[in-house]
């Protein structure tokens, strides 16, 4: 066997480059969805009910970001959380739906309550099922809304949904903080090696986006994987734990907590199918972090630095300057904060 060898983030840094912006005012970090859906930040919530109801929705669109409401819902209760954020004048939401049952009648009510990105959620996205879903959902709603759909990990799996019409991917298989899809089942790949792969389907399709999800740690993260071509990024624990984010402060110990949890953990199957079948993710408790929008400005503050570093404006400039270097296990230690580890 031949194998190849593919890197995820912490394998990776990025070169410092000479930089001529003065201030981090300076750099824009604007990225389009589709024409008339922009966002102020690439930042996008994982459709979890941990991380986004309708409240991470509003203050994400606030912030200029974009919430993805979580479909583990009633579509009445879906399409109410959609309705209010459009009437608060919040203009992007995003909703998803699965790709069995109930989706197409779900993805018309969302429409119609105004959704402006329809995601079409499930955990392996290079299946026949997502491409007979996608098929339909395009068709009907294609030119209404924006269609994203994921999550695939390979370029073969990237091509087949950008030739059925959607407009965005989810890109990553086992790389989510929760997950345990590469335990269970033995299958996955980098999320930054799937970013690096997936990109090269715009050759074919200039317009697809292109959203890293699953494993995205720091802000560093985030402009590693803007820089080797992604246009957005995908975010679940680190919006977990926050005000907004579904769910009750737990106290425990003299400490607050909140809960977060892949969709495919056993406590999740259990509460939204009332059964379990493969157990692929945890569920977990994380330190409660307070509000989400300094959260957010801590995230855009350490992505406009990052583009800072690398002598770009703007995230096209991020792409065109951005070199990478492999780093080794002992360049990874330097990397992380080690001082206490000495003293
Ligand atoms: P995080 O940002 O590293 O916490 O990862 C969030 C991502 O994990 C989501 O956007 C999904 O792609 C993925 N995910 C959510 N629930 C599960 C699960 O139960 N198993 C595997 N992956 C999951």
């Amino acid at each position: 066997m031949n194998l190849e060898t593919h890197l995820t983030f912490d394998d990776v840094l990025l070169t410092p480059q000479y930089s001529n912006i003065k201030s981090r005012r300076e750099v824009t970090l604007n990225a389009e969805l589709s024409e008339g859906l922009e966002l102020r930040v690439p930042i996008v919530s994982a459709p979890m009910d941990t991380v986004c109801g309708g409240l991470m929705a509003a203050r994400l669109a606030e912030f200029g970001a974009l919430g993805i409401v979580h479909r583990y819902n009633t579509i009445e209760k879906q399409t109410e959380i959609v309705s209010k954020a459009s009437e608060d004048g919040l203009k992007n939401v995003g909703a998803a739906i699965g790709i069995t049952g109930d989706y197409i009648e779900r993805a018309g009510a969302l429409v119609e309550a105004g959704v402006s990105v329809l995601c079409l959620d499930v955990a392996h996205g290079d299946h026949i099922l997502m491409h007979v879903g996608a098929h339909n959902i395009v068709d009907k709603f294609g030119h209404k809304v924006h269609i994203m759909a994921g999550n695939i990990a390979t370029y073969t799996g990237a091509l087949t949904l950008a030739q059925i019409g959607v407009d965005s991917l989810r890109v990553g298989i086992g790389g989510g903080s929760i997950c345990s899809t590469r335990i269970q089942t033995g299958h996955g790949m980098p999320t930054l090696a799937s970013v690096i792969e997936c990109v090269r389907t715009k050759e074919k399709f200039p317009d697809l986006k292109i959203i890293a999800d699953g494993g995205i740690k720091t802000s560093g993260d985030m402009v590693k994987a803007l820089a080797a071509g992604a246009d957005f990024v995908m975010v679940g624990s680190l919006l977990a734990g926050t005000t907004e984010a579904p769910g009750d402060v737990i106290h425990k110990g003299g400490e607050t907590y909140k809960s977060y949890r892949g969709m495919a953990s056993k406590d999740a199957q259990m509460d939204w199918r009332g059964k379990t079948s493969s157990l692929e993710g945890v569920a977990t408790v994380i330190p409660y972090k307070g509000a989400v929008f300094p959260v957010l400005e801590g995230l855009e503050n350490g992505i406009r630095s990052g583009l800072s570093y690398s002598g770009a404006r703007n995230l096209q400039e991020l792409r065109e300057n951005a070199r990478f270097i492999r780093q080794t296990a002992s360049g990874l230690s330097e990397s992380n904060t080690h001082i206490m580890w000495r003293y």
